[in-house]
């Protein structure tokens, strides 16, 4: 597996900032199962196999990092795989959302609920009724996340890493945050940046982690999950400009977003080492890019 790490700290024009900013390219450890998805999924798919099961049955939404690296990584490695996915007028434009269609081109098959149907995915009897539907399946809940989960994203940090004051990542269910945390050495700081709206997250993320050294950094959402502006937009075309690192919309275009404004504010003390890690989530820009050309808005390069 590739530990690619880039160096930007030099070049972020930063006037009077003693900073350095190291990004951890976890985007780069498999052309499709990106990031943390590949992160989350490495154990279940060992307990999947364990315990025999044939299919992997999964939840998401339109434009899911989650459901296009369950697909293919099912796909490799022998199940069959399902995805229960937000809004059934998807039904329709499987063709014309890439997500979609790549999960379907990997063998997974779909059943498309309603939005009020999809807030009871985690209720008894919705399950029992897949079980009906489906057969038998291992159940990976939305984003991935549960204790195996998070038990693979403690593997995203080693001893190398133990040099920086403060590790940044993107927050979505916090099954990527709580294993950097369960990793870290009580000396780092652990900074999490919510790529949707909400005060829930912290309560999740105290399920899993095992420590309290981190933070939650709530002002970089951009109006939240799938919500974009202008100025994110030209942010990510920039610093892919500059430093030949592609971001996401979704998640990791606001982070760095959130780390550069934070570090011109000077929230960071003079000296500190930063480790942001690149979660992946590149399979989503083509999607990003479909709704930006409708809207008439520029375009992520
Ligand atoms: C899913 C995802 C996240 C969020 O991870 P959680 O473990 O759900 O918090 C962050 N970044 C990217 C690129 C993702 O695809």
């Amino acid at each position: 597996m590739i530990q690619n790490k880039k160096v930007i700290n030099e070049t972020v024009g930063l006037k009077n900032s003693f900073i350095k900013l190291v990004i951890k390219r976890e985007d780069l450890i498999h052309p499709f199962i990106s990031g943390n998805k590949y992160r989350k999924l490495k154990y279940n798919i060992l307990k999947a196999k364990e315990l025999k099961k044939a299919t992997l049955l999964t939840f998401g939404g339109a434009y899911s990092n989650h459901i296009a690296a369950t697909a293919y990584a099912g796909r490799s490695s022998g199940f069959k795989t399902i995805g229960v996915i937000r809004g059934d007028e998807l039904n329709r434009k499987i063709e014309s959302n890439p997500t979609l269609k790549f999960a379907k081109s990997c063998g997974m098959e779909f059943k498309f609920v309603s939005r009020e149907e999809y807030r009871l995915k985690s209720k008894n009897n919705f399950i029992e009724n897949l079980t009906i539907e489906f057969g038998e399946f291992y159940l990976i809940p939305e984003g991935g996340t549960n204790d195996l989960a998070v038990k693979g994203c403690e593997e995203i940090l080693n001893d190398e890493d133990s040099d920086f004051d403060f590790i940044c990542c993107c927050v979505g269910t916090g099954g990527t945050i709580s294993g950097l945390i369960n990793a870290s050495k009580p000396h780092q700081k652990i900074l999490g940046f919510p790529a949707l709206k909400g005060d829930f997250i912290q309560e999740d993320i105290r399920k899993f982690a095992r420590k309290n050294n981190w933070d939650i950094i709530t002002d970089y959402h951009f109006g939240g999950y799938g919500k974009i502006k202008p100025e994110l937009i030209t942010f990510i075309n920039d610093f892919n400009r500059r430093y030949h690192i592609p971001l996401d919309p979704v998640y990791t275009g606001k982070m760095m977003y959130g780390i550069f404004d934070l570090i011109e504010k000077q929230f960071f003390p003079d000296g500190s080492k930063i480790l942001a890690i690149h979660t992946g989530g590149l399979q989503g820009i083509e999607g990003m890019n479909i709704r930006l050309k409708q809207k008439g808005w520029p375009q992520i390069e």
